[in-house]
């Protein structure tokens, strides 16, 4: 979508993606970094700055005092965490349970680790929000179930845990051999003054979870790739046991300068969930009067809309229509799910300045 966005000059709220940098502050320590020596490997689990951040990070918000040494390491990005996850976790034949609608990364890793790839779809209510199926997930779980992947914050829908789920969640896998997979790269942008619930925050299930972020959705530079994987000792070996060979180490002058910044400015992440919140808030108020339907997003920099009052038409066409004949370029919902999805949503980034809002919504209105 990116690319039509691109041919046809349509605004593009299809990628997930700023359309602002970093702070300038930020930037400068990547600079002073790369003027002062930091151009050689960093070791392999990360710079120690880093992982001192990440540690202090998930000591604040979540409550838990992460070992340092052993079970934090820096990836090329959430996709490589997940990617380096998935392959030392699964093995031939083994059953993987993905809720749909689900990243896209996931399913690749998860097929060419030879894994069976279980997916099962989330609920959706009378207000249009989405939940995981905890009854089906429960009966897809059998002996053969390896991992269980999920996305909380959640892409494309903005679903969030709540407590209960976490404990539902680990009543399922209590007598089991399960393992968890929990990509929170949106760990930072959770609204209405929620609090995101990790797998790092939960006694029983952090035992056996691998936790995954990115600094690209937290410091507005996606381009940067820079995320990390916690987990326990020893499924932080394991883990690295991948890690090592497909990226070993990450950039150095990157780490250096994310680390610097966020030990100086720890509120950023604070603050990050109002900014985004207040974008959302506009995207929302411009789309008032139009004859979408939507429940503002929980989380994320995604707002899903309901064009079902406009077509009923497919919504990958739609979507490819939209872009094409109104100049406004959005994701449709099908291509995230496997299992067959009739619904007629859309998912659009907010993630953007006021003016490309404003004038997204203008064209949204005229539909
Ligand atoms: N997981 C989810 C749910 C995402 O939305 C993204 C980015 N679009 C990623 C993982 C990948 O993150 P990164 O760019 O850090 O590899």
């Amino acid at each position: 979508m990116s690319r039509l966005a691109a041919e046809t000059g349509a605004i593009n709220l299809s990628q997930g993606y700023p359309s602002f940098d970093p702070p300038q502050e930020l930037t400068d320590r990547i600079t002073w970094h790369l003027e002062h020596g930091a151009n050689q490997y960093a070791p392999m689990p990360g710079v120690p700055g880093l992982l001192q951040v990440i540690a202090d990070k998930t000591r604040r918000f979540q409550g838990r005092t992460l070992d340092v040494e052993r079970e934090i390491t820096v990836s090329t990005g959430a996709t490589e965490g997940l990617f380096s996850a998935i392959t030392a976790m699964v093995h031939r034949g083994d059953e993987v349970i993905v809720l749909d609608p689900a990243y896209d990364s996931y399913e690749p890793a998860i097929a060419l680790a030879g894994g069976i790839p279980r997916h099962v779809p989330m609920l959706v209510d009378e207000d249009g929000e989405f939940h995981p199926d905890w009854q089906r997930i429960g009966d897809t779980i059998n002996a053969r179930t390896r991992l269980i992947v999920i996305n909380f914050p959640h892409n494309p829908t903005g679903a969030i845990l709540s407590g209960a789920d976490l404990d539902t969640l680990a009543d399922l896998v209590r007598d089991t051999d399960c393992y968890i997979l929990a990509d929170e790269v949106y760990e930072h942008i959770v609204f209405e003054n929620e609090p995101h619930r990790s797998l790092v925050s939960h006694d029983e299930l952090w035992e056996r979870s691998l936790v995954i972020s990115s600094f690209g959705k937290t410091v507005h530079a996606t381009g940067w790739k820079l995320g990390y994987c916690a987990a326990p000792p020893a499924l932080t070996t394991e883990f690295r046991k991948i890690h090592q060979f497909t990226t070993f180490a990450v950039s150095t002058p990157m780490q250096c300068g994310v680390a610097d910044f966020l030990r100086d400015h720890m509120d950023w992440c604070a603050n990050l969930p109002a900014f985004y919140e207040a974008k959302r808030d506009r995207f929302c108020e411009l789309l008032d009067g139009s004859r979408f339907r939507f429940r503002p997003a929980r989380s994320t920099f995604f707002q899903l809309l309901d064009y079902g009052a406009i077509s009923d038409e497919a919504d990958a066409s739609v979507a490819e229509r939209w872009t094409r004949d109104i100049g406004v370029a959005s994701i449709p919902l099908t291509v995230f799910c496997n299992t067959p999805f009739t619904g007629t949503r859309l998912r659009f980034c907010f993630g953007k300045d006021d003016a490309t809002l404003e004038e997204a919504a203008r064209r949204l209105r005229e539909l």
